[in-house]
């Protein structure tokens, strides 16, 4: 293909990955034309997702891909794709749409993944969505206001991030609720489930037990070495024994989009789709995000970064430059655990407390900043720092 006419870039999913490579690629509108295609019409932001678990406003974590791309030359097709034809360059959509590419970015992202095991897709709740997580929460609600107390156990499988996050606040929750519509406090019960021998086996020993400790003095029960066997409508089977609760959600098991197995992509052990060093996985396709083989795949700023890496360096190929080499950065997690305290690890760098979530503050403003325009990034980072509602978000109950 000659490099001197424009390049039709196809990028496949309007996350992070996929978001950051079209708006890179935009500011070339001399040398690429660009086609976003998303199920979605706004991005999730996943790390304030939770927000909307415990109550609070939804309306930072969900992005319009109009807003993103206002005023850029991207144009954005709301679609699913569900296979492409390798030798005529083409990407089919279900609704039969055919989409010629010169390059194509695949950015799709993951999904829930039970294990085959047994009740969880039926009984427990997910966050990895909107709908998802408004469900969860209308639930918390809901069976508090109609039983009168908490349920007898809060599950959350699955200490990563995500589930050391959603139980930590989870307490504090379930008391607010109780104190604005006047039920009489009663001990809350939540239980965080891990299979392995400690949170976040990943980590610095250290780490996991800082975060441990912390969840304690909140609260939280942590189960280790505790495998989820099976879930039924009233009791959570764990190492098969029956624990009660009706409040049981999943945050252990993701698994890279389907799309990748069925068109017969190279995959590695981990589940990812082999990629080389300039993330391709075979000519002129790139997959980036949470579906690469890369080392610190499965986060937002990962995703990011990979955007604007393929970005680049298709840039760099359209001027006839060498191209640069994949080059992984050593994430910076920040793990918030209850209000107002987080821990923090970058490489040797380990911080807990208020400072840390200072930081995990200002990495949102980082990712927003790095997805819109300076005015929209404050204003969506500003939303956070609303406080609690004055009415209940559900009934409209004055607290
Ligand atoms: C609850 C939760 C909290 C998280 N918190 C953090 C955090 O605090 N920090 C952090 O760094 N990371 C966090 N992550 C991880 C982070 O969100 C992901 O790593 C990041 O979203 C990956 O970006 P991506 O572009 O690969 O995929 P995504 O952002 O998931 O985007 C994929 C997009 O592809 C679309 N899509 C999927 N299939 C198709 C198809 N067939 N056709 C068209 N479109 C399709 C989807 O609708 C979606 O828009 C969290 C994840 C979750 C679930």
């Amino acid at each position: 293909m000659s490099v001197n006419k424009k390049t039709h870039v196809v990028i496949v999913g309007g996350g992070f990955g996929g978001v950051r490579s079209a708006l890179l690629l935009s500011n070339h509108p001399d040398l690429f034309d660009i086609t976003l295609i998303s199920k979605l019409t706004y991005l999730i932001y996943y790390p304030t997702l939770f927000h909307t678990a415990i109550g609070q406003r939804s309306s930072m974590t969900s992005i319009k891909l109009s807003d993103i791309f206002k005023n850029r030359k991207v144009k954005v097709i709301e679609g699913e794709a569900t296979s492409f034809d390798r030798s005529n360059q083409t990407l089919l959509l279900s609704d039969n749409t055919n989409l010629q590419y010169d390059k194509l970015i695949l950015a799709m992202g993951e999904v829930t993944n039970y294990f085959g095991i047994e009740g969880l897709d039926k009984y427990s709740y997910s966050v990895k969505s909107e709908k998802e997580v408004l469900t969860y929460n209308h639930h918390l609600h809901d069976y508090l206001i109609q039983n009168g107390e908490p349920d007898k156990n809060y599950f959350v499988v699955g200490a990563g991030p995500t589930g050391i996050e959603l139980a930590s606040r989870l307490p504090g929750y379930i008391h607010y609720l109780m104190k604005i519509h006047g039920i009489k406090r009663r001990a809350v019960h939540v239980e965080l489930v891990e299979a392995r021998e400690r949170l976040l086996p990943n980590f610095d020993r250290n780490f996991s037990r800082q975060i441990s400790r912390r969840l304690s003095i909140l609260g939280v029960n942590i189960k280790l070495n505790s495998a989820v066997t099976s879930l039924s409508d009233s009791q959570l089977f764990i190492n098969n024994q029956a624990f009660d609760s009706k409040t049981v959600v999943w945050t252990a098991g993701v698994s890279t989009n389907p799309f990748y197995k069925n068109n017969n992509f190279v995959m590695t052990k981990r589940g990812k789709v082999s990629v080389d060093v300039y993330l391709q996985a075979e000519d002129n396709v790139y997959v980036i995000g949470d579906n690469a083989n890369t080392p610190y795949s499965g986060l937002a700023q990962t995703a990011l970064n990979d955007g604007k890496f393929v970005a680049k360096n298709l840039v760099r190929w359209k001027k006839n430059k060498y191209l640069k080499p994949y080059q992984p950065k050593i994430p910076f997690s920040v793990i918030p655990v209850g209000k107002r305290w987080a821990a923090t690890i970058y490489k040797n760098v380990v911080i807990f407390g208020f400072f840390s979530s200072i930081l995990r503050e200002l990495g949102d403003l980082d990712g927003y900043l790095k997805l819109l325009p300076f005015g929209s990034a404050l204003k969506f980072w500003f939303r956070s720092f609303k406080g609690e509602p004055k009415h209940c978000h559900r009934c409209q109950i004055k607290s």
